[in-house]
């Protein structure tokens, strides 16, 4: 059989530039209307046992060429068992070896989360009792932006995830987040919903998640900036959660995301925004220590510099929450490579430890629940 690869497909990308023999040179290409890439996607097929040299050509010039030194492709012949392949990156190139185990399998910057996943998600979370669906507006290409709302207490907690794309491993840890927060027998959760209605947006880039984009939405936008001003014409998804979250008020958020660089899980939070408070801070603090507690997976020493006082970004999401409702909101970052504290050769970091993580989190948010009560009374 003749080697072939392959992207036209739910969450794809890549562009073939050359094959000879058992040597591929592709290149990930840009998101649409925008100059961001790194998120890879594709299929290779005809290769069985054969000793293959991928070269990504165009790493150099990807969004966070950090990311590539130590950083492991993930494979799969099922695309549910995702394992990492031999890559190294030398001269703006990542180079996958790879010997496949059959005629067809599927190379990806991280495991996807494709679509079609999403909406049988969707389908799944939404046919159980209590829980309320509703589809928040149409993106600009027209599909829907799914929300779910988990009645309870006073607390209003959203969560919300992959605003970039890209950065599949935030419904991976939604997945786990729900499967959790649905289990009525859980007794965390049975106290977290007795204080706190959850909100719920798994994906927050539909468009670009189809695309293939690494980071914006059908318009080349990156959502992460538009919360000081969101427009219809440029982020209706933004325009459309900040409308709600108006009308319900935030308590507590989390903005799920994933880092190219860091090889750890880490949370960025709100300060420097200009009304940044004391008992703010001592929430999201114990929060952090309470998941450091939860997990080996979590940690504080890596992380982004903290912007000084007064300098948040309030474009962001995190710090415009943080500012326009007093709420004690943060980003989590999980990382495309893996938690270097706990490494896992075979996997690294993996769907399952997303999830782990997710549940994790809860625990984290069960610990400050008193706290958290007492501040937002
Ligand atoms: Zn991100």
């Amino acid at each position: 059989m003749t080697l072939s690869i392959s992207s036209a497909f739910d969450g794809g990308n890549i562009r073939v530039v050359a094959i000879k023999g058992d040597v591929a040179d592709l290149e990930i290409v840009k998101d649409h209307q925008s100059d961001f890439y790194q998120w890879f996607y594709f299929r290779l097929t005809g290769a069985a046992g054969r000793a293959l040299k991928l070269r990504i050509t165009n790493c150099g010039g990807a969004a966070y060429p950090d990311g590539w030194p130590g950083y492991q492709a993930c494979v799969s012949t099922d695309r549910e068992d995702w394992t990492r392949a031999e890559s190294t990156y030398a001269d703006g190139v990542l180079t996958i070896s790879l010997t496949p185990a059959s005629d067809s399998v599927w190379v990806a910057y991280f495991a996807p989360y494709t679509m079609e996943r999403h909406y049988d998600l969707v389908a799944s979370v939404a046919a159980v009792p209590g829980v309320e669906y509703r589809s928040l507006c149409q993106t600009l290409d027209g599909r829907e932006l799914d929300y779910f709302r988990l009645p309870g207490g006073r607390l209003q907690v959203w969560l919300y995830a992959r605003q970039h794309p890209g950065e599949t491993m935030a419904e991976w840890w939604m997945e786990g987040a729900l499967e959790r927060l649905l289990d009525e027998a859980d007794p965390v959760v049975r106290r977290l919903r007795e204080k706190a209605t959850f909100h719920i947006v798994p994906n927050m880039n539909p468009d670009g998640s189809f695309r293939g984009h690494l980071r914006t939405n059908a318009a080349g936008v990156n959502l992460n900036r538009e919360w000081h001003a969101p427009s219809a014409e440029r982020s209706p998804e933004v325009l459309a959660v900040l409308g709600e979250m108006d009308r319900t008020g935030v308590d507590f958020a989390m903005d799920v995301h994933g880092d190219e660089a860091i090889a750890a899980n880490f949370l960025a939070g709100f300060e420097g925004i200009p009304s940044w408070k004391e008992g703010q801070q001592a929430i999201f603090d114990a929060f952090s220590e309470a998941l450091v507690r939860a997990t080996p997976d979590f940690q504080t020493e890596k992380g982004y510099e903290i912007p000084a006082a007064g300098k948040a970004n309030l474009s962001m999401s995190t710090a415009q929450l943080a500012e326009r409702f007093g709420a004690v909101s943060m980003t989590l970052e999980m990382p495309f490579k893996d938690n270097a504290d706990l490494p896992d050769p075979v996997y690294g970091w993996s769907t399952d430890r997303c999830r782990l993580l997710a549940r994790a989190c809860l625990d984290g948010l069960h610990a400050v629940l008193p706290q958290l009560e007492t501040y937002r009374k």
